[in-house]
């Protein structure tokens, strides 16, 4: 009755199935270095549209090395020796928080910021060790203003004896303004080299300083340490630039093929300098000349609906601020597309939030970053974040499969409960069946029987469907707008006509049973009891063949199953526990089951040889598919990026043409 109806109607198992699966998948992505810290981001990642992501150290190996150098006249490339820049060198040295050590094994031991790194290895090549450690004694650190992603420099107050000095380090754009030069020439000559290295993908830093008088020291001291800084920092002597290189992970290059492949935009967020920015954007795939790059500058001066109309042609953001991130989510957002942004400062935190996908650095990120995001890279890298994003579409794919044989069978089920109610009720209502069956109430299937289906007939399968890898390569098609419901392209369609082919089968076999009971002089009770039992056999049988033909695209005939092997395992342990209930003693009779059926081959057949008509049925559906998307994948194949509307925007778009 009413109960056996509820039960078939809700999927029981479905809430618990996809908390395991995703469960699992969460478990894998971290073994994977992605650590993902609600199930819902998986989701997410499924969807991702768009890949924000740092330049330095994300992108790149966040490996310094000092590769030239100027001091206003000779450049170190231009066969001069580094000993000749020992100034610039000492100076950045004092600047810096990082340390540089060698263990036992003579090998280094670094801990710090690797831009700063890089000076104390040049500092190492003066001697061992004894310099830094000289410089700090021989001159005393006074006070310190750290470097942040908004100033793009840091400073250093020193005293030697009665000398007492600044030290400004930082980007080349900013602090060179604030120098004084002799002549303009000269400051043409460094935002000459400046712009050369940039566009050589080079790191730049400008090196400066400032003499102090110890009184304007104190002075300042007792008023405002801001004040200071404010002193420091402005009317600047130039001592000269430094070029780092930071070689792009080896990794990047494939993910951002990988990337562009499955419709996804990465795109270059970057403090450092525009022309640097662009080389290594350019080397890794993520700018051609079609795209745009802009700074942080330009983006001010750009109108928040001037900035979502052309969003998608931005590919790279050079001397941003960790607030331009924020802007950047937001008009990603305001098109309706799925944005993951990465981030390590406390800056980065608000857009972090915002982001549907917000990924902050395991090893270089700040406790704010981690808190704010939901997906943490344990090894700072790019390359996880699309294998991630790969994992998320294999997860929602197998999420849909278990979704989708959970509601065949329901349907399924529907279909046998309240047809065969009306249709039973009119056909027993006939003088032949009232005289088999008496006054017996209309028995079609019980609420434990349906249970069993609905948990354990599929429990084993959705679980395996969870685990199960399928050789179907998920990053060659575009990803799926978030706004799409999961019934879309034809689930649903598929859903209802496999639930009620299924049902329909079901419906027969009832029928089929109970006219061979009849016809062969069962009690009424016992009629009804064979009819339900062999539907039950068809409904648990139907349920399993579900899942194997959800594993994968291929037909059953052809697909491996050595390869498939937990999905077939589960489902020999699923069909196991459905016999069990059917044919073994006194287990049958509390599930209500006709205990005699092993005995009578012709209700055997209609259980348990009956279901097998939609293995061909299922696998010539198969066949139409394949033939319709062959043509359709070889179309698609994902040249450029496009955005993934929602449904109905698709559909107002299509009513324009
Ligand atoms: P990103 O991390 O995207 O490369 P940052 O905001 O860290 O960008 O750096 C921006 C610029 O600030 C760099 O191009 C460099 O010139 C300068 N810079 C970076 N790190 C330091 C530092 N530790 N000290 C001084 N200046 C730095
Ligand atoms: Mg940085």
């Amino acid at each position: 009755g009413a109960i056996s109806l509820a039960v078939a109607a809700i999927p029981e198992g479905l809430i618990a199935f996809t908390s395991i699966i995703l469960a699992i998948g969460v478990q894998r992505m971290a073994r994977k270095n992605a650590i993902v810290k609600n199930l819902m981001a998986v989701e997410s990642l499924g969807n991702c549209a768009v890949i924000c992501s740092d330049k330095t150290g994300t992108l790149t190996q966040n490996k310094m090395t000092i590769v030239d150098a100027f001091d206003g006249s000779q450049l170190l490339s231009n066969n001069s020796e580094i000993k000749n820049f020992l100034n610039i060198i000492e100076l950045g040295s004092l600047c810096c928080d990082a340390n540089l050590t060698r263990n036992e094994k003579d090998e280094y031991v670094v801990v710090g910021d690797p831009t700063e790194i890089a000076f104390l290895y040049e500092l190492e090549k003066f001697s061992n060790f004894k310099y830094k450690n000289n410089l700090e004694i021989e001159y005393k650190r006074l006070h310190l203003f750290p470097f942040d992603s908004d100033r793009k420099m840091k400073s250093v107050i020193n005293q030697n004896d009665n000398n007492y000095w600044a030290t400004v380090m930082g980007a080349p754009e900013i602090i060179i303004e604030k120098c004084n030069f002799g002549s303009p020439s000269i400051k043409e000559k460094y935002l000459q080299i400046n712009n050369q290295w940039a566009n050589n993908a080079y790191r730049v830093l400008a090196i400066a300083r400032k003499s102090l008088k110890k009184e304007t020291i104190e002075k300042f001291n007792e008023s405002s340490i801001s004040k200071l800084q404010e002193h420091v920092e402005n009317d600047l002597e130039i001592v000269g630039l430094v070029a780092m290189i930071d070689p792009p992970r080896e990794s990047a290059k494939d993910a951002i093929t990988l990337c562009k492949q499955a419709g996804i935009k990465p795109v270059m967020i970057t403090g450092d300098n525009l022309n640097t920015a662009k080389a290594i954007a350019k080397n890794l795939g993520i700018y051609s000349d079609q795209d745009r790059a802009i700074t942080g500058t330009e983006l001010s001066n750009i109108s928040d609906e001037e900035l979502v109309q052309n969003i998608e042609k931005y590919s790279v953001y050079a001397r941003v601020k960790p607030e331009d991130k924020l802007r950047i989510v937001n008009a990603w957002q305001q098109r309706k597309q799925v944005v993951a942004m990465t981030g390590d400062g406390v800056n980065d935190a608000p857009a972090l939030k915002a982001s549907d996908i917000g990924c902050a650095m395991g090893i270089t990120g700040t406790e704010a970053s981690k808190q704010a995001a939901n997906v943490i890279l344990a090894d700072d890298n790019f390359a996880t974040i699309v294998s991630a994003v790969a994992n998320g579409r294999s997860i929602y794919q197998k999420i849909k499969n278990v979704i989708q044989s959970l509601l065949i069978t329901s349907i399924a089920e529907i279909i046998l409960l309240f047809i065969g109610l009306f249709l039973f009720k009119a056909i027993f209502s006939s003088a032949e069946w009232k005289v088999a069956l008496g006054k017996s109430d209309l028995y079609i299937m019980s609420a434990t029987q349906l249970l069993w289906i609905n948990l354990f007939t599929h429990g084993f399968p959705a679980i395996a469907l969870g685990l199960q890898d399928s050789k179907e390569d998920y990053m060659n098609r575009r990803p799926i707008s978030k706004y799409e419901s999961i019934f879309a392209n034809q689930m649903g369609f598929n859903t209802l006509w496999k639930g009620i082919l299924i049902g329909i089968l079901s419906l027969i076999t009832y029928y089929l049973a109970a006219l061979y009971a009849r016809n062969n002089g069962f009690n009424a009770e016992d009629i009804l009891k064979a009819a339900s039992t062999c539907s039950f056999l068809v409904l648990g049988i139907s349920a399993t063949f579900n899942s194997i033909n959800l594993m994968t695209k291929k037909s059953i005939f052809i697909s491996n199953p050595i390869y498939y092997w937990k999905v077939y395992a589960s489902v020999i342990f699923s069909l196991a526990f459905l016999l069990i209930v059917v044919f073994v003693k006194n287990i049958n009779l509390v599930f209500g089951c006709y205990t005699e059926i092993h005995s009578k081959p012709e209700l055997l057949a209609l259980g348990l040889a009956l279901p097998l008509v939609i293995i061909p049925i299922y696998s010539i559906h198969k066949l139409i598919i394949y033939l319709i998307e062959k043509n359709k994948i070889k179309e698609n194949k994902i040249t450029e990026f496009k955005m993934i509307l929602p449904p109905k925007q698709v559909k107002r778009n299509q009513k324009r043409h």
